[in-house]
């Protein structure tokens, strides 16, 4: 297979554009989502080069791309229409509940309803 036969067959599951509206609302949630997933593999490529490029950890740039993340977390909160302070109560509640006793490995093993 070459590269112009793969993609003609990966094009057949390919959508050229969306059959629905995306309103006002869901284009700024999409903007948000997008832009925290891209600032985590920001955060994520620092530490790629800190540890496996062997360039050390820089945490002055890992400190502000947090604050990156922190930016589209927080719009994507207010889109969403949940405040920080009820995000972190409900993470919060959620580790207590399932590590009751404080992190121990036996209890990471998935279960359903964890990615909830
Ligand atoms: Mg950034």
């Amino acid at each position: 297979m070459n590269a112009n036969e793969y993609q003609q067959l990966a094009a057949r599951t390919l959508i050229e554009k969306p059959d629905f509206e995306i309103s006002p609302e869901e284009v700024m949630i999409s903007w948000m989502a997008i832009g925290l997933a891209g600032e985590a593999g920001e955060v994520a490529d620092l530490i790629k080069k800190g540890i496996y490029h062997q360039q050390g950890i820089d945490k002055d740039k890992i400190k502000k791309e947090l604050g990156d993340v922190l930016w589209y977390l927080s719009g994507l909160a207010k889109q969403m229409g949940f405040t920080l302070e009820e995000v972190m109560e409900q993470n919060i509640n959620k580790l207590k509940a399932r590590f009751p006793e404080g992190y121990s490995a036996e209890r990471t093993t998935f279960r359903e309803g964890d990615a909830e």
